[in-house]
């Protein structure tokens, strides 16, 4: 594949922005070589700037599970930028989409929308500590929550990627106030709460972690944090910025029946556009401003134009048929993937719930950030790019979920596997 004005353009980005990228991961540096520039997405195809096209399973990270350029969002968003951008004033969009945003997670009964998922989590966090009176909160290991200074301790994503898990930078009291534990482990989170529950404001974590690569809850783990919460009376978020709308219509809260205090969402409710939002019970969100003392503003909060992207996305994802399809195509994906491991002979694990799975190099069960660091990330890289060359854009590192859209047909499942059958033959000989 020709890549000169991709390798072009990366050069003269790193001239003006630091690694050439806006956002760490973009910069292929844990898999090595030139990010394609992208210049045009459509279904679950992307171009580049030299005209190569690709079957797309990173999906802007998560948020287009419509594909790309879906018709209906592009007509929804062309026909409001006609009628204006932002106003910085109430908009009748921003009503609609809280509606639907409550209607379909149980643990939301009111609604903040912000412009991003960071904001959602710090935002979210700031109204734990000032509901609980209290300020510690707990996180877990390999999840990360965006890039507010509370959550770069042991995070995941990109920073686990670059191998700074923890940030420099996060000033070291701010540090000292997130404790840590693993993904999955009842007992060590008990042990936590036996020495410090009266002081944690709150337990934040992807119910389906997918920054560390997917790994699902074990059975009990949600139920035994949610037992621990209302025992010690601290808040259980769940941070469904990937889950919500991902995994079911009301996220991972629907799929597995455990009710958060508070919910952060971003990604798909903002159609592709930059939306974040958190939500919980009404008597918590009276907390925030204008309402109650909990500072929280934003000057392109609840624009328009997001709103529309957002609300004609859930438009589509409310069809009936939705989640079955995304199941069958990832189900398909799944074993297609883990027959091609077989057959050649090559060890590994496929995590997955509905469309986000992680085909993880490592024999063994990853069920934590400790399993799923044993990984072999060369093997990866090397996979990676042969992957890109059969024209398939994973995303570019060991420790991302994949995404499938409702623009995947079964012939792309198929091609995949088949690029995937002819790259492990290929590695292993
Ligand atoms: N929470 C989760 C679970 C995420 O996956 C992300 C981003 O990938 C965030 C929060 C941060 O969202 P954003 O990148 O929109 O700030």
């Amino acid at each position: 594949m020709n890549r000169e004005v991709s390798i072009r353009l990366f050069t003269e980005a790193q001239k003006y922005l630091p690694g050439g990228v806006n956002s760490p991961v973009r910069a292929f540096k844990a898999v090595g070589g030139t990010p394609p520039f992208i210049v045009g997405g459509e279904g679950a195809r992307i171009y580049d700037a030299d005209g190569n096209s690709y079957l797309d399973y990173v999906c802007s990270w998560g948020p287009l599970i419509l594909g790309h350029a879906h018709p209906a969002v592009v007509e929804a968003v062309a026909s409001q930028a006609k009628r204006g951008m932002s106003f910085g004033a109430p908009c009748p969009l921003e009503v609609e989409l809280a509606r639907r945003l409550v209607e379909a997670l149980p643990g939301v009964e009111m609604v903040r929308l912000v412009n991003s998922g960071t904001e959602a989590t710090m935002s979210a966090i700031r109204l734990a500590r000032a509901y609980t009176r209290r300020f510690k909160i707990l996180k877990f290991e390999g999840c990360y929550h965006g890039h507010a200074d509370s959550f770069l301790i042991k995070a995941g994503s990109g920073a686990l990627t670059l191998g700074v898990p923890t940030s420099p930078g996060v000033p070291p009291g701010t540090a000292a106030d997130t404790l840590v534990a693993r993904f999955n482990d009842l007992k060590m989170v008990r042990e936590i709460f036996k020495e410090q529950g009266e002081e944690i404001a709150a337990v934040i974590l992807e119910p389906i972690a997918g920054n560390m690569g997917v790994v699902p809850p074990q059975p009990g783990f949600l139920e035994g944090l949610r037992e621990l919460c209302n025992t010690y009376g601290t808040l259980l978020i769940f941070d469904e910025v990937i889950t919500g709308f991902r995994v079911a219509y009301g996220g991972a809260q629907t799929l597995y029946g455990v009710i958060p205090d508070l919910t952060c969402l971003g990604k798909i409710i903002g159609g592709g556009l930059p939306v974040g939002a958190f939500g919980g019970r009404k008597e918590i969100m009276e907390m925030v401003a204008p309402v109650g003392p909990v500072y929280q503003a934003g000057t392109l909060s609840g624009n328009p134009l997001a709103m529309a992207a957002g609300i004609a996305t859930l438009e589509v994802l409310r069809q009936e048929e939705t989640y079955p399809y995304l199941e069958k195509l990832g189900k398909m994906l799944e074993d297609g993937l883990r027959e091609a491991l077989e057959e050649a002979g090559v060890p590994g694990r496929i995590n997955r719930v509905g469309s986000m799975l992680t085909l993880f190099f490592t024999p063994e069960e990853v069920k934590d950030y400790a399993s799923a660091v044993k990984s072999d990330t060369s093997l990866f890289a090397n996979f990676f790019h042969a992957m890109l060359e059969e024209g398939v854009y994973l995303p570019p590192s060991q420790f991302e979920a994949w995404f499938i859209s409702l623009a995947h047909k079964e012939e792309d499942v198929a091609f995949t596997v088949e690029a995937t059958r002819r790259v492990l033959r290929k590695l292993k000989a």
